[in-house]
């Protein structure tokens, strides 16, 4: 038998094939259950009397009440309107009607006092309503009107005659026949210990709720809900599973102690220890590791990176370090080459251009085990990429890698994966991390090396791009370097950036005769843009001109400015982390936010944001109001793109609040075994049925 919430829509009274065409074409809604889910995008407030003299500009209709003072004709021919005047004790208020003048003439009354709902329109200093609804007042009846529903349709669905008003009707009908067979599918304990409504109760007052206390009653239970549920299946999929991949243990600690005791060119900080304690746990527990590591830009990933390489190495496992740019991918190998040379480690690099050669060298040394380390882009994921012993991957900047590329890792062990430890800069707010990487644990370094000077941030107008200049004249002289970037898009250079570039890259070395200037982009073979790179790193060019092909992990710590034009055309995130390759070293340094002088609000809250803090965390919160958290997921793990109701960006704490109760329930009833249980077990084997309809009610 057939679940009645998989009923299809055309038979719901009142839809038939017809309506049920449009309803699946224009709304996605084929059953019962998803015109149940079809909540209204807002409300009128019909519950609410706006004082006249209070009348805003609004969004929403609103409902005024007032006694009919005044009604005249204005105007001649097809100009001719009705106007009315209605007036409380606050002010007055003018009706206008263009069309079925006569009959409005007939049906209103001087002195009556009458109930008119409508948008409001300024005019001047005025208001008026044109073709309200209005009716006559009757005392006492005010208070029985609630909120109104207001469901989204398209065009087309308007002129077949299925617009909100209909929906509304359907849903009317639809919850009616619904009221006894919406089951819970939450536990009662949770509902008592929340306060939350029943499921049933939810979703009647989400359609049509009696106060805004309910609405938003209604709200916070399906939010929970979509929330909880998406975490409990993220959560046992972990455990499932921990329970199925086996992870090799690295016992031994040969290499790495040498390592600590002769050649660690610093002290680490707390935050870097406390992260290597947490990875050293994963990779002796036999258990493979996925672990996110999260630092902000400075905070030093890179050598944890390489300690935990040598927790692999030590134990005859090989190890490798995927990087989305070939210039960043030179760069770790470069760096690495360093402490592997010391310590007798085999390191080489792979990337799209390593010569048939070479890479046949590498292919062969890493098959028979010579090759410890390999560094490389996704060259690395090819499959005639293979490992004698593959038993550690470190993805960094993961943002351009998606899911997939980590599950062709995996791949690359045959018996048991390799542990996996993605590192990003990108700080994600820990919540929406949580919700992002639910099958990952999240270690975060949190502090920067001591030493470090925060980044002094100014936004100045691009005509006073000769001061910023003498500026940079005056660093330089001290013997200090500087970035200066355009924003370009590396997959689609358009020709208007690349001739901005271009000019920009002529004016400095017309204002800077005396200095050399280097210049890196897109466009250029990546042996050139190396050569460019290295003359800057050796300090021979003190002016690097560069697209954000710098963006990601370049390492000049003696660079110390950073001018970036056309600011407003980045993203927060990408600003911090531009602003990043700068204060690398031990003098103060400085960003320079170049923008126009006509900003939009948005851009206006970027530039602030970025001159008044440095800390990733905060800038990644204020990039979340501002984007939404859709844009940040990206390439991703997708299971936030189906919420319906939550939104991660502003239900950070009742996320937090799903998942450990989903947690909680997890760690005392795996199974999902106990009676009090029922319900959401009964949810978890719908949703995997429908396969990921998060909401499905059942
Ligand atoms: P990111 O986390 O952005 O990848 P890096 O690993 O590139 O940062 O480190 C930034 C710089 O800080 C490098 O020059 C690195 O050598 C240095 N560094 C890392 N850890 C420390 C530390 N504990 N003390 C001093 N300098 C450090
Ligand atoms: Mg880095």
């Amino acid at each position: 038998m057939s679940h009645f919430f998989d009923s299809k829509i055309e038979y719901l009274k009142g839809v038939g094939p017809k309506r049920a065409n449009l309803l699946n074409k224009e709304l996605d809604v084929f059953t019962f259950g998803d015109l149940l889910q079809y909540y209204p995008f807002r409300y009128e407030d019909r519950s609410r009397v706006c004082p006249l003299n209070e009348l805003e500009e609004v969004e929403a209709s609103v409902q005024v009440r007032g006694r009919l003072v005044r009604m005249k004709t204005e105007g001649a021919g097809k100009k001719q309107r009705l106007v009315g005047v209605i007036r409380d004790e606050t002010g007055e208020v003018e009706l206008v009607w263009f069309k079925g003048i006569k009959f409005v003439q007939k049906v209103l009354q001087y002195n009556m006092e009458y109930t008119v709902f409508g948008k409001p329109k300024r005019f001047g200093s005025r208001f008026n309503f044109s073709h309200p609804e209005i009716e006559p007042y009757v005392a006492g009846r005010e208070f029985k009107a609630t909120l109104t529903p207001v469901y989204q349709t398209s065009e087309l669905m308007k002129r077949m005659m299925l617009d909100s008003k209909a929906l509304l009707k359907l849903q009317r009908k639809l919850l009616a026949e619904t009221a006894d067979k919406v089951h819970e599918t939450l536990p009662s304990y949770l509902l008592d210990q929340y306060g939350m409504l029943s499921k049933g109760k939810a979703l009647e007052a989400i359609h049509f709720p009696e106060n805004d206390k309910m609405l938003q009653r209604a709200k916070a239970r399906l939010k929970f809900e979509e929330l909880f549920f998406v975490q409990l299946k993220l959560l046992r999929e972990k455990h499932s599973r921990q329970l199925k991949f086996k992870g090799q243990v690295f016992k031994a600690i040969d290499t790495l102690t040498t390592f600590y005791k002769e050649h660690l060119p610093f002290d680490l900080t707390n935050a870097q220890k406390r992260v290597i304690k947490e990875i050293r746990k994963d990779v002796l527990s036999g258990v493979q590791m996925n672990r996110l590591l999260q630092g902000d830009v400075g905070s030093g990933k890179t050598i944890v990176a390489f300690i935990v390489m040598l927790m692999a190495v030590d134990n005859g496992a090989q190890a490798c370090l995927m990087a989305p740019t070939e210039i960043l991918s030179i760069q770790h190998y470069q760096g690495l080459k360093e402490f592997a040379d010391m310590l007798g480690i085999q390191i080489d690099l792979l990337t799209g251009s390593t010569k048939t050669a070479k890479r046949r060298e590498i292919h062969q040394r890493l098959l028979s085990g010579e090759l410890h380390v390999l560094v490389g882009t996704h060259a690395l994921l090819e499959d005639v990429v293979q490992f004698k012993n593959l038993g550690l991957c470190v993805i960094d900047e993961q943002h351009r890698f998606g899911v997939k590329q980590r599950s062709r890792l995996w791949g690359k062990h045959k018996t048991i994966p390799p542990h996996v430890l993605v590192m990003t800069a990108t700080p994600i707010p820990r919540t929406l991390a949580m919700s992002l990487y639910g099958d990952l644990d999240v270690s975060v370094i949190d502090e920067l090396p001591a030493g470090r000077k925060p980044i002094q941030t100014f936004h100045r107008f691009d005509n006073h791009r000769l001061r910023v200049f003498g500026f940079l004249r005056k660093e330089i002289e001290k013997g200090r370097q500087a970035y200066i970037v355009y924003p370009l898009i590396e997959s689609s250079e358009n020709m208007e950036q690349y001739k901005d570039l271009m000019d920009g890259h002529e004016s400095i070395c017309r204002a800077f005769p005396e200095y050399q200037v280097s210049i890196v982009h897109g466009r250029m073979r990546p042996e050139d843009k190396d050569y460019e790179m290295k003359r800057f790193a050796k300090n021979e060019t003190k002016i690097m001109v560069a697209t954000t092909v710098i963006e990601v992990g370049v390492n000049v710590p003696n660079a110390s400015i950073m001018v970036i034009e056309n600011a407003e055309r980045f993203g927060l995130s990408q600003l911090h982390q531009l602003r990043g390759r700068v204060g690398r070293g031990a003098e103060q340094s400085y960003c320079v936010l170049m923008t126009n002088v006509k900003l939009s609000k948005d851009s206006r809250t970027r530039m602030e944001t970025m001159c008044r803090t440095n800390n990733g965390f905060e800038i990644a919160d204020v990039d979340l109001k501002l984007r939404g958290p859709g844009d940040i997921s990206g390439t991703m793990q997708s299971g936030i793109a189906d919420l319906k109701v939550a939104d991660i960006s502003k239900d950070a704490r009742l996320l937090q609040e799903a998942r450990a109760c989903a947690q909680k329930m997890l760690d005392e009833d795996p199974e999902l075994k106990m009676p009090s249980h029922a319900n959401v077990k009964r949810q978890v084997e719908l949703m995997n049925k429908h396969h990921i309809n998060w909401g499905m009610i059942s």
